[in-house]
């Protein structure tokens, strides 16, 4: 059995232990949870080690990177993957790109790419395997003597990973794969060769990065960090099943977004009975499905619908909707205003406003693309908590306010 990396622990914690017996065993993953990221990795990588900011060199060296991922695929810790979808490479190079138009690399000579680092189960540095105890890969990670003037001379490490999600937050230096990467640097480099370590996270996709800065004299956190990781490497190994060693399924809500649903036996055989709220589990687990081969639904039908019989088609249809538009909503007041109403009365009588309406009020208040935050917060500010009643399957605090 394969050791453990941040990412199939939250392969677990997301979905379910028989994930991570997926990703062990190198089982065809849904591409589209991955492709964008691994294709603008890969490109942040291969222009990072070339040191250069030539926008000439930049492009031809992220093509040549695009040409390998769509013909030959990646080869990843030894194994071989299928090629990318060209549409995933291409973003991926064009989300790079983009980025490093904005913050070209540093060019320092001891910056290190995709660093890969493993423990084994006393937290000491071993061979980076798959068969090692703990494991992970560090996008970026610097190591430079420190000009600021309140740190003048420290010795920094600087270990930042890129992310290729928009939700992603400050709230990410925080997550289990970030603090497990400092664990493992920390346990892998000793703690007399660093003065400071700087973890940083960058949204890729609005290019918004977040730091935080932990002195060598505080590194308890890190200790603290390592006993929760070892906790949650131990819980999945009291999971295992005790006669055959295998990772456990539990199909149902993990099964929503898990990179596995279509290959995955446990989640195509919803018919298990074995959850005690089984009828659920199997409507969550056959949402799931659905989700996963919506993509493809939607690319068959890309040019019409397709006529599935029954008197049904799946596609994307023109449906028609009365909507009140603008000259609509102008009328509407006009005539209010006639019979000597104002605006306050108005709005009370119009119940308030819709979300959509306030984010394009919003948008004029705060015309520039870099002010998404004040936007939003801005209409967050003037919004009120209402409770709606929604069937479906939610996040287990939503269903605890139902
Ligand atoms: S599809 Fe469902 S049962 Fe299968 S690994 Fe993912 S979460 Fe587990």
């Amino acid at each position: 059995m394969s050791g453990y990396r941040p990412t199939t622990l939250r392969l677990a914690q997301n979905h379910c232990s028989k994930a991570i017996e997926h990703y062990e065993n190198g089982v065809p993953y849904d591409r589209r949870f991955f492709g964008v990221g691994i294709a603008a990795h890969a490109v942040l990588q291969a222009v990072g080690e070339a040191r250069t900011r030539n926008p000439e060199a930049i492009f031809t060296i992220a093509d040549k990177v695009v040409a390998r991922l769509i013909t030959e695929g990646r080869t990843f810790e030894g194994e071989g993957e299928p090629p990318m979808d060209h549409d995933s490479a291409f973003a991926g190079r064009d989300l790079a790109l983009e980025y490093l138009r904005w913050h070209p690399f540093d060019m320092r000579e001891d910056e290190v790419f995709e660093l890969g680092l493993a423990v084994n189960s006393n937290f000491r540095r071993t061979d980076y395997s798959p068969n090692a105890y703990c494991r992970c890969i560090l996008d970026r990670v610097s190591r430079y003597v420190s000009q600021e003037e309140d740190s003048s001379g420290a010795r920094v490490v600087k270990i930042i990973d890129y992310k290729t999600d928009w939700p992603c937050d400050s709230s990410r230096l925080d997550s289990l794969q970030l603090r497990a990467q400092a664990v493992i640097y920390d346990a892998c480099e000793s703690r007399n060769s660093w003065d400071i370590m700087i973890r940083e996270v960058v949204n890729m996709r609005t290019r918004e990065s977040w730091q935080d800065v932990i002195d060598v004299e505080d590194s308890g956190v890190i200790d603290r960090w390592r006993s929760d990781l070892r906790l949650m490497i131990k819980a999945e190994e009291d999971k295992l099943d005790r006669e055959s060693g295998a990772r456990l399924a539990s199909p149902g809500g993990g099964c929503i977004g898990c990179p596995y649903a279509l290959r995955c036996d446990d989640s195509l055989d919803f018919s298990v009975d074995s959850h005690p709220d089984f009828t659920c589990c199997e409507y969550a687990t056959v949402l799931a499905l659905a989700k996963g081969i919506e993509p493809a639904c939607r690319e068959l039908t890309a040019q019409e619908p397709k006529d599935i019989g029954g008197g049904k088609v799946v596609g994307t249809v023109a449906l028609e909707e009365k909507v009140i538009n603008a000259e609509g909503a102008i009328e509407i007041w006009d005539e209010w205003e006639e019979k000597g109403g104002d605006v306050r009365g108005f709005l009370t009588a119009a119940g308030g406003m819709g979300k959509g309406n306030a984010l394009a009020i919003a948008k004029v208040i705060f015309p520039s693309r870099k002010q998404k935050k004040e936007r939003e917060e801005w209409v967050d500010d003037r919004s009120v908590v209402v409770v709606k009643r929604r069937f479906g399957v939610h996040k287990k605090e939503v269903d605890d306010v139902e």
